[in-house]
């Protein structure tokens, strides 16, 4: 089992990844001074056992973990990785405690082999907090509400890294918070925004799921994910390459995703044309 077990790899002085089975998952590893913040662990029970594993062998132990966003796929957890404390932000936290039996019980369809007794045990940071509270290097938290609420990317500074949580994937489209966002359209123009005004401090993008990314690479998923939002708004059928014909992945299920996507929303925007806009627009 060991030559499957997916490895760490270094991607920079402080910075470890590793990639799931699952959905091309990223879990992100930040070095610190007298332990790892861990964000994002992983999704099956073997995997995150193997991490634990790794950890051990390379002698470094948990001492604060991070959740990007209240989704099932972002908030498990292994007995094995220690009982840091495991941050989101406040909505986050919030969000994940509402939702937490579904949570648990998408994650029993997918995720093989894993306790749900520590799934979503989210602890609030204070709304507003700027930086990770840990002993290691300054972890900035950039908020939004775009795909999820209290969704967080972390700019890990001095190693330019930045963890973006489900956005700015080179596999996977924008996944618009349609179920619970008042303004998915508008919250997830904002959240491309707020990326793209830290970008210029990051050399290196990791997604929540797919590939790692340069700082040209993170500029140009920015306009594509802006591209794909932006075509929705207008009540266009987006034309993007994660979709089309050239597809690299999950052409067995990303184009059902998109189409429902663009269905769903077409259908709130019918009901209610304030739905593609902001606050801003409310009154028009
Ligand atoms: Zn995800």
């Amino acid at each position: 089992m060991d030559e499957d077990r997916p490895v760490l790899t270094q991607i920079t002085e402080n910075v470890l990844v590793r990639q799931s089975d699952f959905c091309r998952t990223n879990t992100v590893i930040v070095r610190g001074d007298a332990g790892v913040l861990l964000i994002d662990p992983g999704i099956h029970g073997y995997e995150l056992a193997a991490l634990a594993d790794e950890l051990i062998e390379h002698g470094d132990t948990v001492t604060v973990g991070f959740s990007t966003h209240p989704h099932w796929d972002h908030l498990l957890w292994h007995a094995r990785l220690g009982s840091a404390t495991r941050y989101g932000t406040a909505r986050c936290a919030a969000t994940a405690q509402a939702k937490l039996d579904v949570g648990r019980e998408m994650a029993t369809q997918t995720a093989q082999d894993v306790s749900l007794d520590l799934f979503g045990a989210i602890v609030a940071l204070a709304p507003g907090t700027e930086y990770i509270p840990w002993d290691g290097p300054r972890v900035r938290i950039v908020e939004h509400q775009a795909h999820a609420p209290g969704h967080a990317a972390l700019l890990i500074e001095d190693d330019r890294v930045l963890v973006a949580g489900d956005m700015v994937s080179d596999v996977l489209i924008p996944m618009l918070d349609l179920r619970g966002g008042h303004h998915p359209v508008q919250d997830y123009l904002d959240g491309l925004r707020r990326l793209e005004d830290v970008a210029s401090h990051a050399d290196l993008v990791m997604p929540g799921h797919g590939s790692v990314g340069s700082g040209d690479e993170l500029r140009g998923r920015i306009e594509q994910d802006r591209a794909y939002v932006v075509a929705l708004q207008a009540g266009d059928d987006p034309v993007d390459a994660r979709v089309g014909p050239g597809a690299t992945y999950g052409r067995d299920w990303l184009p059902a995703v998109h189409a429902r996507q663009v269905r769903d929303l077409a259908a709130r925007m019918a009901a209610d044309p304030r739905i593609g806009f902001g606050e801003q627009h409310r009154n028009i």
